[in-house]
């Protein structure tokens, strides 16, 4: 048995149907963590999942953690071959948004996997139960044809906490820090940069959200009578917001900005091309940086965005001078951004351009995580997925949106690669959410392709890959 077989061992449970029916049977399980979900149901996923991963030779344990009255339950399996081997660590998640029962197409129900053409409909199928059960069937594919043995030490954490923020998750990696020790960590998430070009992204942008507000009395009054006279909180809001991010999309606050884009990066970033679907919004060539391409400003650069405004009665405008306005805005950021001094930069900012009167409130951050483009474990993954694939892979040196990969490549200190087998019109998160069968088919392929190379992979190659500070 080879590298070939196992790769064949993979396709051959999606051309039987055993792999549908593996994760029909995990769909139908309605694992919603909003209220109004069933608890019960979030335990059995784990409980099911769990009896699976012991018959594949792994000790499994699971463990609730409670956290600021918030609950989460986690499943962490491992398999100990030899310590002189690799250890991995892989994450999934088995918590789904709502339904949304009776809004999807065709009398479809998201609690039943069903297939159209390439599609395979059904709540999770993306967002995650697709992705994890995708990795597992490569892994019995591989075990299958190595003698039931990897060739590398595997640690698997799957959550039930994922769309409500992954309650605990930090605490309890913390907490396991040395049960969860690995040489690399790998999972299954988010979307490919385009539905057939196999993808590997190997952090995410952080996130940073604010509001700025100006106050400037209590009531409104009339703008005949004291127009001229009073300050328009919503006109100084609105020329602050300009100074910061001007019409066009480009970030004015150079404290704002990423301090360097090391060349590394710069060179991953020049090899992609963004591939809108049918459906997709037409993208701004005037919107953004200037002089960077659209990839680079999705992958290689922060983005300002104000996503709500408030000031008067837009549903009924009356003629007076409003007390008060405010804006919602969000910085995504990329390494190398100052991101904890957001305020500051702010403040100081709006003080140079006489706007002392706006106030600033930094609400929530998530820093943003990035692995060396360059380093060994990517260049071996590359090598691997584009070996099965026969195709050229593209490498985002982060996603675009915010993952809390910072557990991962920062409290744990691992390089981190992600392997997304989803696409941009995936519908994660909304009515009919859906995978592709044919990028199923080919990540089943790729995934044994990249777990039959782990275990020949040889760790001294591999030097300890530190993580990009911020
Ligand atoms: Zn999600």
């Amino acid at each position: 048995m080879n590298r070939i077989s196992a790769i064949n061992a993979a396709l051959a449970q999606y051309d039987s149907g055993e792999f549908f029916q593996c994760l029909k049977e995990r769909i139908s399980k309605r694992t919603v963590n909003t209220p109004g979900g069933s608890p019960q149901a979030l335990l059995e996923y784990l409980q099911q999942m769990q009896s699976k991963l012991h018959d594949l030779g792994f000790s499994t344990r699971l463990e609730s953690v409670v956290v600021n009255d918030r609950s989460n339950h986690f499943l962490v399996a491992d398999r100990v071959e030899d310590v002189e081997r690799p250890t991995v660590l892989m994450y999934g998640h088995g918590d789904v948004v709502t339904g949304m029962d009776s809004q999807w197409s065709e009398d479809r129900s998201p609690w039943e996997l069903s297939i159209d053409e390439d599609r395979w409909y059904g709540r999770g199928t993306a967002d995650n139960k697709g992705q994890h059960s995708i990795n597992l069937a490569a892994l019995e594919a591989v075990l299958e044809c190595r003698n039931r043995v990897l060739g590398f030490n595997l640690i698997l954490v799957l959550e039930m906490g994922e769309e409500v923020g992954s309650p605990g998750l930090r605490e309890f990696c913390e907490k396991h820090r040395d049960a969860l020790k690995a040489d690399l960590f790998l999972a299954s998430d988010g979307p490919r940069l385009s539905a057939h070009q196999p993808t590997v992204f190997l952090g995410s942008r952080g996130i940073v959200n604010f509001k700025l507000r100006v106050t400037s009395r209590a009531l409104p009054y009339h703008s005949g009578n004291w127009g001229g006279l009073l300050r328009n909180p919503a006109t100084t809001l609105a020329a602050a917001l300009s100074s910061i991010v001007d019409g066009h999309g480009a970030l004015r606050v150079r404290g704002l900005c990423p301090q360097d884009v090391p060349e590394a990066v710069r060179d991953a970033v020049a090899l992609l091309q963004l591939a809108p679907e049918p459906g997709d919004p037409e993208i701004d060539l005037d919107w953004g940086e200037p002089g960077l391409r659209p990839e680079e400003r999705l992958f290689a650069w922060n983005a300002l965005e104000i996503l709500a405004l408030d000031a008067g009665n837009p549903a009924n405008p009356v003629n007076a001078i409003p007390p008060k306005a405010v804006a919602h805005c969000q910085l995504r950021f990329i390494v190398g951004t100052d991101w904890e001094n957001v305020a500051t930069h702010l403040r100081r900012h709006l003080d140079e351009h006489g706007f002392p009167m706006v106030e600033v409130e930094v609400s929530r951050g998530a820093p943003a995580t990035r692995l060396d483009p360059d380093s060994a474990w990517v260049r071996w993954a590359k090598g691997s997925i584009e070996k099965s694939s026969g195709k050229p892979i593209a490498v985002l040196p982060n996603l675009g949106g915010t993952l809390p990969n910072d557990i991962f490549a920062l409290a744990l200190g691992l390089p981190t690669i992600w392997v997304p087998h989803s696409y941009p019109g995936c519908a994660q998160h909304a009515p009919n959410e859906h995978l592709l069968g044919s990028v199923v088919r080919e990540a089943l392929g790729l995934m044994a392709g990249l777990f039959w190379d782990l275990g020949e992979v040889d760790l001294q190659q591999m030097n300890p890959e530190a993580v990009v500070p911020q």
